[in-house]
């Protein structure tokens, strides 16, 4: 059991606030597939799974076991797997879990179990490479994937999709059109010579934002339902679902001179007065946070943290804060904090968000 007095809070009100969101801009048809994978964007992929289970139709994760972990729990909704191996083939079986198959090899692998199960009408979802050269199959395979499939009714084509590169970056519309145009030539394909039409999609959160015309049958939506759009705007109109709070578990008062934490980075000028937090590197909290970069509220004021962030604690200056041990203190709790930690830690928030590690307790509010 975790009873770590750090703890990540997930709101669920702006879960669904999000969720809503998204769904105005599209068309009510269109089918929602949330994204829960790496913990559900560093929360807790089974609580938001739970939560959200009847209000979209589709989750995805990455790996199998994030799969693994929603089934566990009794989620019944569809899971694709993003990216699934042919070691973990026979536990998507297992699970009735969706694979992404995006290669003759995992096509194959999965095709000699289908076989030796046997499956019928098993669902499994092609993903087609038009520009981002991560995962897919080539426009180049379609008439040897077409003689596969005529070939079986162990399977059956769920889904056709593709991802999109550069959907945030209007400087590369035109790139981002041309993978659009690519897949509608793809799908054509296989309209042309399938007995039945598998659902399409390509949008992810910032797709749905600049291309909603492309928005096809479904649409995949991470980043945006735990509080992020493409920019300011966007994310001005969506809640925050990352709380992130701890308390303070001692406070010293040091002389002049005197110095705080490990190599002695931060040295007191004056009489200071410093709270220890119980959150550090473990836990998320970049090191590139230390040395004042970073700081956390406690009772409503910025305390900077002092000195290295440890692997455990943080320390911060409250000489000015009227505070005592156990007070509450609020790592993050909106969208421009979140942002903050990113631009100083160099990177972007859905790293910031996914580094909460799984030593913080997760509850869903
Ligand atoms: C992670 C992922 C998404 C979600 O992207 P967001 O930008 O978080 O909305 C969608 N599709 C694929 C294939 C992904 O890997």
């Amino acid at each position: 059991m975790n009873n770590h007095v750090t703890v990540l809070e997930i709101d669920g009100n702006a879960l669904l606030h999000n969720l809503n969101y998204f769904k105005k801009k599209l068309k009510p048809a269109t089918k929602i597939l949330a994204v829960v994978k790496a913990f559900g964007y560093g929360s807790d992929g089974v609580q938001v799974a739970k939560f959200l289970e009847d209000k979209v139709d589709y989750f995805a994760v990455a790996y199998s076991h994030e799969g693994i972990a929603l089934r566990e729990a009794g989620v019944k909704t569809p899971i694709l797997v993003l990216h699934p191996l042919v070691q973990n083939l026979q536990s998507i079986i297992d699970f009735k879990l969706e694979p992404n198959l995006y290669s003759f090899t995992i096509l194959n692998a999965f095709l000699k179990l289908a076989d030796e199960t046997p499956l019928m009408n098993y669902p499994i979802h092609l993903k087609f490479n038009t520009g981002l050269n991560r995962l897919g199959f080539w426009h180049t395979d379609i008439p040897k994937i077409l003689s596969i499939l005529k070939e079986t009714n162990h399977i059956k084509v769920q889904s056709l999709f593709s991802h999109l590169a550069a959907s945030e970056d209007l400087e590369e519309q035109d790139f981002t059109i041309n993978q659009i145009n690519n897949f509608t030539a793809i799908v054509q394909q296989f309209y042309n010579h399938l007995a039945y039409e598998p659902m399409l999609h390509i949008l992810n959160t910032s797709g749905v934002v600049n291309y909603p015309k492309a928005q096809f049958d479904m649409v995949r939506i991470g980043i945006g339902l735990y509080g992020f759009g493409n920019d300011k705007l966007e994310t001005s109109k969506l809640k925050n679902t990352h709380n992130l709070k701890s308390i303070i578990s001692q406070i010293h008062t040091i002389e002049p001179g005197e110095t705080v934490g490990y190599n002695r980075a931060f040295v007191a000028k004056k009489q200071t007065r410093t709270a220890t937090i119980p959150i550090g590197h473990a836990d998320g909290i970049s090191r590139r946070l230390g040395n004042k970069k970073g700081y956390v509220i406690i009772n409503n004021q910025k305390a900077p943290i002092v000195g290295n962030v440890c692997m455990d604690m943080i320390m911060v200056n409250v000489s000015k804060i009227d505070c005592k041990e156990g007070d509450e203190v609020i790592i993050f709790n909106n969208q421009e904090m979140i942002q903050n930690i990113a631009d100083v830690s160099e990177t972007i928030p859905y790293e910031t968000l996914t580094a909460i590690s799984q030593r913080v307790r997760k509850l869903l509010k």
